[in-house]
Parts: C-alpha cells; structure tokens; sequence
C-alpha cells in the first residue's frame, strides 16, 4: 500500500486508489474542509500541485494546499477556478463569445474573450452577478481526460479555431478538459491542464477588474481581443485590503506622476516605446548618474563610453545575430555592411581591453558604462518607463583572474547593498544556476555557482536558489527590488560569463608568462536609468528626496508686501547651492499652496510681514505617510533653514522626503 510523506515528515500509509481529499480527511477533519489541492512530490516524476480528486500515483510526498494569502499555489487555484467561472458568465451573457486563454497573473487573472462588441465596466456589475450564481450553486470542476485525436475531433466539432490553435501547441498525447459541474456535453467545460478548485462555492471573494485589448498571442498582425482582468482572495477582508493596495499603486502609476510632474513624455510620431525626458525628469537622472559615476570611481572603476551602432560582425561573434536576432533592431546598410542598433555593451567593452596586452598584474580591470541600448519589445507589453525600446543600462565588466573572483564579487555585492540602500529599498537576493542548455563544462558551472554562494554568504545576504535560472552562458545573482508597497521589482544582476573570454579570445599573461583566460563578470547595480526611475516614481509616490527633487522648496509670499522678502529669501537659498522657485504672483496663498503641493516639491516656505521683520520663514514640510500634505514644522530662521537644507542634501536623506 502507498505510503505517503507529510511535510513534518509522519508518513501516512494509505489504501490502493485513495485520493489527495482522502489523506487530508485522515489527517483531520478540519484539514479536509480547507483543503483545495494537494501539492504531491512524486519520485518518479517531480513535484506538481494537483486536485483533491487525484488518486495518489504510490509512494510520495503530500501537503495539502489551503487557501491563505501565504501560499501562492492555493491562490493560483483559486484564480485559475475563477477565471473559468468569469468565462462562463460572460459566454452565458454573449454566447456568440469565443474564448481564447484564461491563465492567472501576480494578484489575479485574467481571460482573452473574441467577441463583436467592446466588453466595458459597465458591464461588469452583470458578469459579476451571473458569477456569483455560479458560484452559490455550487458545482464540482471535474477533470476529464481525453486521447489528444478524440480531443482534436470534438474541438474542431466546436468550431473555436483558439482553443485548436492551443490544443495543438500542447504537449502529451492526453489532453484535459475541466467541467464547470458533472454533465458532459450541458454545462460549461474548457480545455486546461487545471488544477481547480473541488467546488465553485469554494471561491470565498472575487472582483472583476479591468477590461484592455489584447492581440493574440501578443502578434500585432493577429486579431485584437478583449482581455478581462479580474482578481480572486482567500476572504472578503483580503480583497478589501488588495483592492486598497490598487487605489494607492494607482494613484503613485508612474504614467500618471510622470505627467503630472513634468518628467517625461513618450510620443507616437517619433516611436512607442521611447522615452524623451523633460527638464525635471533629466535633472533627477542627471543627478543619479552623477552619484552613480562618483561611486564608482571611487571603487576603482573606469568610465568608459561606446558606439550607439556596430557592424554585423560583431554581433556574429558575440551569438545575438543568431541567439536574439528578433529583439535587435533591422540592419542598416553602411558602405554595404550591415549596422545594427547595439542591444548590449559587452563587446565595446571587450574591444578597449583587448587594444593592450594585459598582464595579471593589470587586473582586476572595471569598466563602467551608462550604456544606451536598444532592444525590440513587442508594443503590447510596452509600459511607461519600465519596459521600452531604447534605455540606458549602468552597465559594467570586471576583468579578473580566477584568483580574484571572490574579492571582486564582494565588491560588487557591497556597491549594490549601498545602492539600494540610498534609494531606501529593501531587497531580496536569488542565486540562479545552470540552466538545461548551457556551454560550458559542469566543472566550470559548479566552480562559479560556488563563488556566487560563497560571496552571498560573506554579505550574510539571505538568498533563494532559482534552479536553472542562470543563463547560457553564466550563472548569476539576481537582485529584486521591495518597493515602499512591498512590491517585487527586477532591480541589479550579477553574471559570472563562462563563455566570452573564448568567443572574443580575452586573455592576460599570468605569472608563468603563457596566456590565460580572465573571468568575466558583467553586472549591473540599478538596471536601466528609464526602468529604475520609472520604478522610484511610484517607490516615492513622485516626492523626491531633497538631493533628486529638481525644485526642493517653494517661497510664497502671503501678502503684496511681503514679495520682496520672497525674492531675497529664494536668492539666499540660491546662493547656498540650494534649488528654490519662487511664487509671487497675484494669486492668494491656497491657491499657491495647491500648485505646490501638485509637485510634491520637498517644502513649501511661507513668508508674511511677520517673517520678514523677523528674518524667519514658516516652513511646511511633506508628510512621509501622505506626500502629498504638508505639515508645519515651524518658523526657524533663514539661516537655520538654510544649514539644514544642506545638511539634508549632503547626508542624502531618504526618511522624511
Ligand atoms: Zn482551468
Ligand atoms: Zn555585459
């Protein structure tokens, strides 16, 4: 009989043909209430989460998914359960609807729907009606199994070419069809690989969400389609709270603020995907490349800048013209060569060291680049600054011998510690190894995965292994960014390259005075400058620290009279290196305070009579809970002000602003 291993490692032996729900009923009663699935690690072919109506295959290791917000398998089941409830309604509302493909995302899920009339929220109140009908009659979601040539026939009987199109791209000669009930042929059904919930009323709080267009498969030539976005959560109180989140990541969108602030603007006529950046938005970027150049002179980095274009060869010998032809950009014909757009700055980099004979007693060698790069995205997935066409990489490679691998990794990890922390994010730290395609030997992977761990374990960095993440070439680290609303952000990445030093023949002479190949690391500390600050936008909701604001306090007089003392005070704090404007127009104050506060500018000083015959200023600063309020923080003098204006901009200061 079966023997199954629960995850405090008590092993349950149970009957020939018992299911998933019958272990969770003989580990308690209260177990087989909450249980929605079971996560089953089975030797023989790895773990997998599965339906409670499973039978256990033999021998294996069992836990029984619930649903609580922790664990991301039960959510998925619920989404993935929803999202074909929400499918049902809309085909019971629009039966002439096609559907596409219904798979869940971070938070939710969603379905792509072909169908002649546009699909808006106004309707939503009614698809959210017919769901819950759904949902309080309770139906079972049971699987049914069918020989993929049965399946093709009664899918082409059906006539939705979508669901032939995916049931052809499937694997494996069984294909799976989910039943929204337990009669065949009458009640809703969807080909999908599941797992579902056991019952429709298992699904305790949902919200339909959004509604955008969508082509097929993410192909411009293809159709567009409706995509309906909606979200599912273990209770009532989760959606609430999820739902709040949304409000507040709304109101702090990038796209939004970034108008708003006059940082940067994207425009049809010259390209979708290209960011042109405004005065304000240069000055915060011009401002962080500074102090990215600054500190990384100072840990003996070299500044270094490359073409925008490069000829074909290049691109040969570096395996992008036939690895990632389809994100580079169409050639150009140049005396009849073809240029291409560069998608990555490696090989200049590699160029420039190899005009020399390096010697070890040259290396460690670091290059640094703020690197403009372009790469093709498809423009259904483009967003605002965070995934464009052309953006600019802090790019870096560290040349080094073997020997030095461990020192320069802690260089690195150190530098993107410090980074981070003077943005004010937290972050988390992932180890990814070899992938399944990889070049290489196993020897020279498990060497430089080892350098990697041993590197995070010196930072007494706590890590998570991402199993065969690593990329061809190069396992690495990869860094993700926590932003002020707990959200996960792709940030820095680490790369030990096992590869290029062959591919473009790097070499240095070592002691024994033969050539030998370096190690290359490539790394970047924030990613792009359009995808970090995109990202700071909403990190800060727009209310820039003193030393990024481009304008870090407003003077506003409070009367006629007192205008001339705004004017004094603004070109004091001028004088002192400071970046003040000035609001002397006719206007009353409450309408000078609004426009300030529209641009979350770091202070809003007031001066009346009083404050000039007293040489003070009343001083409103940003509240760090809502930045868009100011709250006073009292009359100091203009002097006093002033020291610590500076003193804020030279230690950075990231708490209050
Ligand atoms: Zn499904
Ligand atoms: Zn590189």
């Amino acid at each position: 009989m079966p023997q199954v291993t629960l995850p405090d490692n008590t092993v349950l032996t149970i009957d020939e043909g018992a299911t998933v729900a019958d272990v969770a009923a003989k580990i308690g009663p209260g177990l087989a209430k909450a249980a929605v699935a079971g996560r089953l690690t089975a030797p023989s072919d790895g773990a997998h989460v599965v339906d409670l109506s499973t039978p256990i295959p033999g021998d294996c290791r069992l836990s029984i998914v619930t649903l609580k917000v922790e664990d991301a398998d039960g959510l998925d089941v619920l989404r993935h359960s929803c999202a074909h409830v929400m499918a049902e309604a809309v085909l019971a509302l629009w039966p002439q609807a096609k559907l596409v493909y219904g798979p869940t995302v971070e938070d939710g899920f969603y379905y792509d729907i072909d169908l002649d009339r546009p699909i808006t929220p106004d309707d939503f109140p009614a698809i959210e009606k017919k769901m819950q009908e759904i949902i309080n009659a309770d139906r079972p979601f049971t699987r049914v199994d069918m020989h993929r040539d049965e399946a093709m026939v009664k899918l082409r009987a059906e006539g939705n070419r979508y669901k032939i199109d995916n049931a052809e791209r499937a694997v494996g000669d069984t294909l799976s069809f989910y039943l929204t009930g337990d009669i065949p042929g009458r009640e809703f059904e969807d080909l999908c690989r599941g797992p579902h919930l056991p019952r429709t009323s298992r699904i305790p709080a949902f919200k339909i969400l959004s509604v955008a267009g969508a082509y097929y498969r993410g192909d411009a030539n293809e159709k567009m389609l409706q995509r309906l976005y909606g979200t599912a959560w273990p209770s009532r109180k989760d959606l609430t709270a999820y739902l709040r989140r949304l409000e507040e990541a709304k109101k702090r969108d990038h796209r939004i603020l970034g108008k708003q602030l006059d940082l940067y603007s994207i425009h049809d006529e010259i390209g979708p995907g290209l960011v042109h950046w405004h005065a304000k938005g240069s000055f915060i970027r011009h401002q962080i490349e500074s102090f990215w150049k600054e500190e990384h002179l100072r840990r003996g980095y070299d500044l270094i800048y490359t073409p925008h274009i490069g000829s074909e060869r290049i691109y040969q010998r570096s395996g992008h013209l036939e690895k990632y032809a389809d994100m580079m950009y169409s050639p150009m014909d140049i005396d009849g060569v073809n240029y291409y757009m560069k998608p990555m700055n490696c090989p200049g980099h590699y160029m420039i060291y190899k005009t020399d004979t390096r010697s070890y007693r040259d290396l460690p060698i670091r290059m640094c680049e703020l690197g403009t790069v372009y790469r093709y995205e498809p423009s259904g997935t483009l967003h605002g600054m965070l995934r464009v066409r052309g953006f600019t990489q802090d790019d870096a490679h560290t040349f080094c011998t073997p020997d030095q691998l461990g020192q320069e990794l802690d260089l690195i990890l150190e530098l993107m510690d410090f980074m981070m922390r003077s943005f004010g994010y937290e972050y988390r730290a992932y180890l990814a190894t070899r992938p399944e395609k990889y070049l290489g030997t196993e020897q020279e992977w498990d060497r430089a995965t080892a350098e990697l761990r041993a590197a995070l374990e010196r930072r007494n960095l706590d890590y998570e292994i991402d199993e065969g993440g690593g990329v061809f070439y190069a396992p690495k680290i990869d860094i993700k960014l926590i932003d002020s609303m707990g959200r996960q952000w792709q940030g820095p990445t680490h790369q030990v390259d096992l590869q290029a030093a062959k591919r473009f023949d790097i070499s240095y002479i070592g002691p024994d005075n033969a050539p030998h190949e370096p190690v290359i690391i490539h790394r970047t500390v924030l990613g792009s400058m359009e995808r970090f600050i995109g990202g700071l936008i909403e990190h800060f909701a727009g209310a820039f620290p003193m030393w990024l604001a481009p304008e870090q306090m407003r003077i506003i007089n409070v009367s006629e009279r007192s205008a001339e003392y705004a004017k004094e005070v603004a070109e004091a704090l001028k004088n002192a290196g400071l970046r003040p404007e000035v609001d002397v127009s006719s206007d009353r104050p409450g309408p000078k305070k609004h426009r300030a506060r529209q641009q979350r500018v770091p202070y809003i000083v007031f001066v009346g009579e009083q404050e000039m015959t007293e040489r003070v200023v009343q001083v409103h600063g940003r509240n760090p809970e809502k930045p868009e309020d100011y709250v006073l923080e009292g009359t100091p003098t203009l002097d006093q002000f002033i020291a610590a204006c500076i003193n804020e901009v030279a230690t950075k200061g990231i708490g209050k602003h």
